[in-house]
C-alpha cells in the first residue's frame, strides 16, 4: 500500500520535496459501513495546489502528514456495506495512494460498457460537471453567442467549448501553443483558438481576440486569470457573462492582478464566481448528459497519463505549467 502524504507546504513555488511517499502492508480489516477500494486512476487538479497551502481560501488546507486529497476511480476489493461488492468499479475521494479504506456513502458506482473508468475523473466527473454548470448556469448563452474559454484544451476548457458549440454559440478557445490550438480546433471542432503563447502583450493578445471574436464576447468562462483574462475582458460586449472558474495563473504563488476592473462597470458586465461541489442538485443531470455525449462519441476529451503513484508529484506540478494536454491522470494499475 503506497501513500503520498504532504510532507511540507511550499513557500512559493511547489516542488517534489514537499510530497513524502510512504510505503506500508495493506491493513484489510473494514467496519461495517467501510469498503475497500484499489484505485486504477487518480486524478491530478488544479485546485490541489489551493489546498497545500494555508492561505485563506474556499477549501480548508490539507493537514500535513496526512495523504493528499484526490480523486480516484478503482475497482472495490472488498465491502461491509450492503450497497457494494467486490469487482464493481467506483469513484470517490480516495486520494493520493494506490488503496483506500473509505466510508461506502464516499462511493458512486460506475457503469463502464459505454464510458471508460477514467473518463468518470474528467469529462464525466468533476471537471465535466464543472464546465457545465459553469456555461449552462451563468454563462446561459443563446445561440448565436459567442463564449470564450481558457485553458481550452484542458479538461474543463475543452467540455466548455463542446457544450457551447452543442448549444449553437461560437465557441473560441485560448491555449498554449500551436499543438493544443490545432486539437481545439481541428479535433475539438471551436470556431477559433488563440494562441497566448504567441503574444508577448496585452494589447496584442487582445487583438488576436478581437479577430477570433468579430462579434465581440458574450460569454467568458475563465480558467486562468492574469493578463489572458485581461485581454478578454477588454473585448466583452454590453452585459456579457463572465464565469470565473479559475484563475491557474496565480496558483503557484504569483500575483495576477485584474487591470481592468472598471470594465465591469462600463459594460454592465456580470461576473460570477463558483465552487463546482456546492451546487450538488446540478450534478445528476450534467453527469446524464456529459455520460450520454461521451458514449455516444459527441463530446471527446484527451487525457495525459502518468504511470505509477510515485510519478504524481511531478505529473502534478507539470499540469500547473501546462504540461499536461487534457484531463492529467496517474495510472495506478
Ligand atoms: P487543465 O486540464 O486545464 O490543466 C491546466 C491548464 O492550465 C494547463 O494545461 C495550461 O494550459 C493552463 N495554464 C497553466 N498555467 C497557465 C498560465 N500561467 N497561463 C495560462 N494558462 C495556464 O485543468 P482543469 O481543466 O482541471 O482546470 C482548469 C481550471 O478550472 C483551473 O483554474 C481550475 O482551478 C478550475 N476549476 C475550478 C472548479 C470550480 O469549482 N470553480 C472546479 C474544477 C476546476 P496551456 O498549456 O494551454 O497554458
Amino acid at each position: 500500500h503506497q501513500r503520498i502524504l504532504l510532507a511540507s507546504r511550499p513557500k512559493a513555488e511547489a516542488s517534489t520535496a514537499n510530497f513524502e511517499l510512504v510505503e506500508a502492508p495493506l491493513d484489510e480489516h473494514l467496519d461495517e459501513g467501510q469498503v475497500l477500494v484499489k484505485h486504477h486512476f487518480l486524478s491530478l487538479d488544479p485546485y490541489m495546489r489551493g489546498r497545500m497551502s494555508d492561505a485563506k481560501s474556499y477549501a480548508a488546507p490539507q493537514p500535513l502528514g496526512e495523504v493528499m486529497v484526490g480523486g480516484t476511480a478503482g475497482e472495490v476489493l472488498a465491502s461491509r456495506d450492503r450497497r457494494f461488492a467486490a469487482g464493481d468499479l467506483v469513484v470517490g475521494m480516495g486520494g493520493w495512494q494506490t488503496h483506500a479504506k473509505v466510508s461506502a456513502s464516499t462511493l458512486r458506482k460506475v457503469d463502464t460498457s459505454r464510458v471508460p473508468l477514467s473518463a468518470y475523473l474528467g469529462a464525466v466527473g468533476m471537471p465535466g460537471v464543472t464546465a457545465w454548470y459553469g456555461l449552462t448556469q451563468i454563462i446561459a448563452p443563446k445561440p448565436g453567442a459567442t463564449v470564450v474559454v481558457s485553458a481550452a484544451s484542458g479538461a474543463v476548457g475543452s467540455v466548455v467549448g463542446q457544450l457551447a458549440k452543442a448549444r449553437g454559440c461560437r465557441a473560441v478557445g485560448i491555449a498554449g501553443g500551436p499543438e493544443k490550438c490545432g486539437y481545439v480546433r481541428d479535433e475539438l471542432g471551436f470556431d477559433a483558438c488563440v494562441d497566448y503563447k504567441e503574444h508577448r502583450d496585452l494589447q496584442s493578445l487582445s487583438r488576436a481576440i478581437a479577430e477570433a471574436c468579430p462579434d465581440g464576447v458574450d460569454g467568458l468562462f475563465e480558467n486562468v486569470g492574469g493578463m489572458v483574462m485581461d485581454a478578454v475582458m477588454v473585448r466583452t460586449s454590453p452585459f456579457a457573462r463572465v464565469a470565473v472558474c479559475g484563475m491557474i495563473a496565480g496558483y503557484d504563488g504569483q500575483p495576477i492582478p485584474m487591470a481592468f476592473p472598471q470594465l465591469i462597470l462600463t459594460n454592465r458586465l456580470r461576473v460570477e464566481g463558483f465552487i463546482v461541489s456546492e451546487h450538488p442538485e446540478h450534478w445528476p443531470a450534467a453527469l446524464k448528459e456529459l455520460g450520454e455525449l461521451v458514449a455516444t462519441g459527441k463530446l471527446k476529451y484527451r487525457e495525459t497519463i502518468a504511470k505509477g503513484l510515485s510519478s504524481a508529484p511531478e505529473a502534478f506540478l507539470g499540469m500547473l505549467k501546462g504540461k499536461n494536454f487534457g484531463k492529467q491522470l496517474v495510472d495506478l494499475r
